[in-house]
């Protein structure tokens, strides 16, 4: 094919991990969902992936329990590493605040992805988000995205519809 570069193909991808449900386990009838260890790793090596990649624990919190000062420094650790390219997962739930917390940070593609249900059942959302999200931090321009459902949503532009279990464009 004539005229096409690939000039992106290894620049490395920063995986900051959060926590949320993507990250969740189940423990028995007597407990409720927590956030275990980051199932980041085990999802790109399934898919083997050989693209430079690092990935950063941040937090194990389900994202309601995200506070503006978890906000602040997630901000900080993110202007302070080398990667431009970072894929952010987080819980659904307070997704749009830390979008709009991540604002402005330079020449950085931030891309924010989670999971409706745990990675770690069979019939999880997860690997398709964080394939997803992974392709299009990319390739995407700086600036700071929610990739959820299959769509590219602008940070700014979405919000989570709890009725219908998923992320809507925000219109007018
Ligand atoms: N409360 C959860 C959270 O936002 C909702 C499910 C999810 O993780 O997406 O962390």
């Amino acid at each position: 094919m004539m005229g096409q570069t690939d000039p992106i193909a290894t620049e490395p991808i920063a995986v900051v991990t959060t926590g949320g449900t993507l990250d969740k386990v189940y423990f028995d009838a007597l407990s409720t969902y927590q956030v275990g260890e980051s199932v980041v790793a085990r999802l790109l090596a399934v898919a083997a992936v050989t693209h430079p990649v690092e990935i950063v624990e941040f937090s194990r919190k389900d994202s309601l329990d995200m506070t503006d000062e978890d906000r602040a420094r997630l901000r900080e650790r993110i202007a302070g590493m080398a990667a431009r390219k970072i894929v952010v997962t987080h819980g659904t739930d307070t997704m749009t605040e830390t979008a709009a917390a991540l604002v402005g940070l330079g020449d950085k593609t931030i891309v924010l992805t989670g999971a409706l249900s745990p990675a770690r059942f069979s019939e999880s959302d997860a690997p398709f988000n964080l394939g997803m999200a992974f392709g299009v931090v990319q390739t995407s321009p700086p600036g700071v995205y929610i990739v959820m459902n299959g769509t590219v949503f602008a940070g700014n532009s979405v919000r989570k519809d709890r009725m219908l279990g998923r992320f809507v464009r925000i219109t007018g």
